[in-house]
């Protein structure tokens, strides 16, 4: 291969295309991620192959179950296949920082770990069926305004800890074939530039193999981009940055071997994707097949064909799966069959909105509408009014109907733009808060991307039905829910918050002048609402069922491996149910600053009606770690660490206690360390201690002496940093001095 044509290959040829050379094809990458959007040639962003629309993030999300995310990225993976797309462009893995956030529809959580978890399985799904995945949006993209160039400024404890753990999970466990640069930058970066990003944590960190694509767009500089562990820009052709490489390599501003490595990643790439469409994985990329879970055989038996009832039936699982019962005072729902006449009302009935707007947005098979389903399993009659234009028409169906239901939510959710507020349109209020006075018995279905605010409306109506985003086949899942075919097992992965100004994020987000702070810090959701002690309207992990469940003791076990924790759940209501039991971990008077409880495991298990399950909660030791900034590594901090139990981050049934033995955080003493650390180290203590009992006595300097004994004078002076004592007490903390004595007790 010559220059020109290793340039050439690390950019695309095309739109949805990489570029063939001499010995590497070329192989196709499409959105993603919540179907398969292989777009026709020169069409608009609508004008893709037919696919199925499975449910976008935010409901596969609230499903919290693992296998569920398995089972779709299995099926996308088999579209990509009958379509003959090697990388699927997804999981979008930011977090959902701000309710306002336009995409937080295509992500899954605010919390890193159900993230994490979640987009592993995913990803090992889809990459078992031999279609790569691409972990995106590397990293810290969780706005859109001005999202091409804006700075994510985040300290290294919040980025190690929330921003970048998913990507971590993700990476070390699931082995993505590739992996998307953002297009903001981080801490002034561009992430499509960051060398420390790319390459140091990526590759050398996390011991990443696969190889890194650009967003659409997101390359401003070629060379730097390859310089920092960029492989493979998109779109292309770009045969001006394809120039300025070959110059670059000609001119010695970039090592040859650094635009190789770029090229060995794109051909190893095409090769394993090429060997995994011929149904032989080992045969290039054994390594990564292997990795993600696919055995031959099962790669060989994949059809060229997929069905798509078959998947259209596991849309309306997932989505009902997903749909989180908010409230349902005095049992409101589920809709008895013979119910009376059951008024539908709001446009989003009939004209569902099903996906937000974007590079994610699919061109279903079907698309099922909440109307038609009702109308389906009611065995009386379904009357119905579009609503929001039409209130009068509406309230008087309300009024002779036995039960209403009102379909509200957003307009309009889209990648480009995040949201201007976290309300419903007024024509929706006004809906809702008509027929409610027209008819006790109101039910709100929402349809919305990100979460909406409840307080205006909440307390006029008895039951919410939080039905996201629901992809295709939403509209029988919500019919599904609403008649108790389906057991609402749904749970936020958001919080709702009782106002926007509450959030966490609220100060700072969207940033000014190309800066956005996440100033808020760790403290992202449910952890900066806790920590502040701040009602919400709906916390993290909650959704309601129509059964209910008992907690039994729990027990938590430290091994070696981390925390073991186990209970037995009872379904103690009359109809079989689903109960996502959560784990969240705290530890009393840490040494650093720590959200009130963080989830660390979760399980979602199925109980049939009256029987008891023993749930087992596995918490591996890296997830009790904190990113401590002064070793500049994971630690796992000794103590005695509480484990709560419940339904929700608000609803902790029980909770027990472990003692975990921590790893080596000693940070070694210096010149610069204080007065206090020095006393509170037992060797320090020890060697000080010598030092100020030979100055004893003598004049000022033997003032000192007392520091260790005083209380007072320890308050006074145990923040100096050693060094500074020199100026006191002279020789004894001279430079060399110091050097001794730290090198004694280090
Ligand atoms: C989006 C990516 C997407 C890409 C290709 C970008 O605008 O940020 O998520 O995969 O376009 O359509």
């Amino acid at each position: 291969m010559d220059l020109e044509e290793k340039a050439a290959v690390t950019s695309g040829s095309s739109f949805w295309r990489s570029t063939a050379v001499t010995g590497v094809p070329d192989i196709m990458l499409t959105d993603g991620p919540h179907g398969v959007r292989k777009a026709a040639p020169g069409g608009g962003i609508l004008d893709s192959e037919p696919a199925t629309c499975f449910p976008p993030a935010v409901a596969l999300g609230s499903t919290w179950d693992a296998q569920l995310a398995r089972r779709v990225g299995e099926a996308l993976g088999d579209e990509a296949r009958a379509m003959d797309v090697q990388v699927l462009l997804g999981p979008g893995i930011n977090l959902k920082r701000s309710p306002l956030g336009g995409r937080n529809f295509e992500y899954f959580a605010e919390d890193p770990l159900l993230t994490g978890i979640l987009a592993t399985e995913w990803v090992k799904g889809l990459q078992s069926r031999g279609v790569g995945a691409s972990l995106k949006h590397f990293a810290v993209n969780s706005q859109e305004t001005d999202r091409m160039r804006v700075s994510a400024d985040v300290d290294e404890r919040t980025l190690r800890e929330i921003y970048l753990r998913a990507f971590q999970r993700v990476v070390t466990q699931a082995k993505p074939w590739t992996v998307m640069c953002a297009y903001n930058r981080v801490n002034g970066v561009l992430a499509s530039q960051h060398h420390w990003l790319l390459t140091e944590v990526l590759r050398g960190e996390w011991g990443y193999e696969g190889l890194v694509v650009s967003d659409w767009g997101a390359v401003a500089d070629r060379v730097e981009a390859v310089r920092a562990g960029l492989d493979l820009t998109m779109p292309g052709p770009d045969p001006e940055g394809d120039r300025r490489l070959v110059e670059a390599v000609r001119s010695g501003h970039l090592p040859e071997s650094t635009l190789d490595t770029a090229v060995s990643r794109v051909s190893a790439l095409v090769r394993a994707a090429l060997a995994a469409r011929a149904g032989k994985p080992e045969a290039a990329g054994a390594d990564k097949a292997e990795a993600a879970g696919t055995d031959r055989a099962e790669a060989a038996r994949t059809a060229a064909a997929y069905d798509k009832d078959e998947h259209h039936a596991l849309a309306r699982e997932v989505a009902g799966r997903g749909i989180v019962l908010l409230k349902n005072d005095g049992g409101v729902l589920p809709l008895g069959r013979r119910e009376g006449t059951i008024a539908v009302l709001g446009e989003f009935a009939r004209t569902p909105r099903f996906q937000g707007g974007g590079s994610s947005q699919i061109n279903p098979t079907r698309l099922d509408n909440a109307l038609d389903e009702i109308t389906a399993l009611a065995e009386g009659p379904v009357t119905f009014a579009p609503g929001y234009d039409d209130v009068d028409a509406a309230v008087a169906l309300a009024r002779d109907a036995a039960v209403a239901l009102v379909f509200a939510g957003t307009e309009r959710e889209t990648e480009g733009a995040d949201r201007e507020s976290i309300d419903l349109p007024a024509a929706h209020v006004e809906l809702i808060e008509r027929v409610a006075a027209a008819n006790p018995r109101t039910v709100v279905v929402l349809s919305n991307g990100a979460v909406l605010r409840t307080g205006p409306w909440d307390a006029a109506v008895p039951a919410i039905v939080e039905g996201w985003l629901l992809g295709q086949a939403g509209g029988g899942a919500i019919a599904d829910v609403l008649f108790g075919r389906v057991n609402p097992s749904g749970r936020l992965t958001e919080t709702i918050p009782l106002h926007l100004a509450d959030h966490p994020s609220h100060l700072d987000f969207p940033g000014e002048a190309g800066h956005v702070r996440y100033g808020e810090g760790i403290h992202i959701g449910y952890r900066g609402f806790d920590a502040r002690g701040q009602q919400v309207a709906y916390p993290f992990g909650h959704g309601l069922s129509y059964t209910t469940f008992a907690y039994g003791p729990a027990t938590v076990t430290a091994t070696d491996g981390g925390l073991n924790v186990r209970l037995s759940v009872t379904n103690t209501g009359d109809r079989d149910g689903r109960e996502v039991v959560q784990a969240y971990v705290s530890l009393a008077d840490s040494r650093v600053r720590r959200a009130p409880r963080e989830l660390k495991a979760f399980a979602s298990v199925a109980i049939a009606a009256g029987e008891t399950v023993e749930v087992d909660l596995p918490i591996a030791r890296d997830d009790l770690a904190y990113w401590d900034v002064r070793l500049s590594r994971w630690v796992v901090e000794g103590g005695t660490y509480q484990v709560e139990i419940g339904a929700s981050s608000r609803d902790l049934r029980v909770s027990a206690t472990a003692t975990v033995t921590g790893d080596d955080a000693r940070v070694p003493l210096t010149g610069e360390s204080t007065i206090a650390e020095w006393l509170s180290d037992p060797r320090g203590a020890q060697a000080l201690g010598e030092v100020f009992a030979a100055l004893a006595g003598s004049g000022e300097a033997g003032v000192m002496a007392n520091t260790a004994a005083d209380p007072e004078m320890l308050t006074l002076m145990g923040s100096l940093p050693l060094a500074r004592l020199s100026v006191f007490a002279g020789e004894a903390f001279s430079p060399a001095a110091i050097e001794k004595l730290s090198a004694s007790v280090n």
